[in-house]
């Protein structure tokens, strides 16, 4: 039967990513739903809802709240860029010592030497 189609694979499936954080240059292993760094916890303003890569912002997500609930930590984005907020929840692999400092459980000790170099307006 002459029904060959062009070999084209399309991959619509999860996108499994990896990519280098544009905020603190870690190596981020993508496992498909990754949408932030696990180490500073900053993402990119890539999606409309969670992993559909709809919006054409790109700009940096600062993380700017986080909240612990039923054992997960949701954490409130802020888009530098276009400034729209978001919420997603925390990976496993997410920086448990920034969840709580950006939640107000405890107050973390960010290298305790780095801390006085915080200057106040
Ligand atoms: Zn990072
Ligand atoms: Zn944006």
């Amino acid at each position: 039967m002459g029904n060959d189609a062009p070999a084209r694979r399309r991959e619509f499936t999860r996108t499994i990513e990896d990519f280098t954080c544009a905020h603190c240059h870690a190596e981020v292993k993508g496992n498909g739903y990754t949408d932030h760094c696990p180490r500073c916890l900053w993402g990119r303003h890539v999606d409309v809802n969670p992993g559909d890569r709809a919006s054409g912002c790109g700009g940096m997500m600062k993380p700017v709240h986080a909240v612990y609930m039923h054992g997960i930590y949701i954490i409130t984005y802020r888009c530098e860029k276009c400034k729209a907020e978001k919420r997603c929840k925390a990976a496993p692999d997410d920086d448990t010592g920034l969840l709580e400092a950006l939640a107000g459980r405890k107050s973390y000790p960010i290298t305790p030497t780095n801390r006085a170099k915080n200057s106040s307006s």
